[in-house]
């Protein structure tokens, strides 16, 4: 595996499709956050193919990755304290998700007022669905 130094603390997230890295990047407030991050695509994976890894130096409490649950849970989280992986994060669907999904009713106070915060709020985990804050229109988690 290609090797992009070595972090002290932090993540590694593991087995992410190929392409999806950048998603990722932006989807988890990385652009937003003063650390060091490094993308690699199409790493070869026995088991995929080709996968994407994304590598985060940062305090393990800074970062939320909740969201990880939503958009793919098959990806692996490891969590690097003082330069070993000391464990892995199991991904759960998260309670609200904000700013990552968009609410396609077009009647939708957010589909008027575009400054307003897009948030869903889980309202059946058995099915997986995610409801509008504001309208309650359905949002359907999209698993492959
Ligand atoms: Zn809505």
């Amino acid at each position: 595996m290609l090797n992009v130094g070595k972090i002290e603390e932090g993540f590694v997230l593991d087995h992410i499709k190929a392409g999806e890295a950048l998603r990722l990047y932006r989807d988890l407030g990385l652009d937003k956050l003063d650390c060091c991050v490094a993308l690699i695509t199409n790493a070869k994976s026995k088991k995929m193919g080709k996968k994407d890894i994304v590598k985060v130096e940062c305090p393990v409490d800074m970062l939320d990755l909740d969201i990880l649950g939503f958009i793919d849970h098959n990806i692996t989280v490891n969590v690097i304290q003082s330069g070993e992986i000391v464990g892995k994060q199991k991904l759960v669907l998260p309670k609200r998700i904000v700013n990552v999904i968009k609410c396609k009713n077009p009647r939708c106070i957010t589909s008027i007022e575009q400054e307003l915060t897009q948030e869903f709020i889980l309202t059946d985990e058995e099915r997986e669905i995610y409801r509008c804050k504001y309208c309650e229109v359905k949002y359907g988690a999209q698993r492959e």
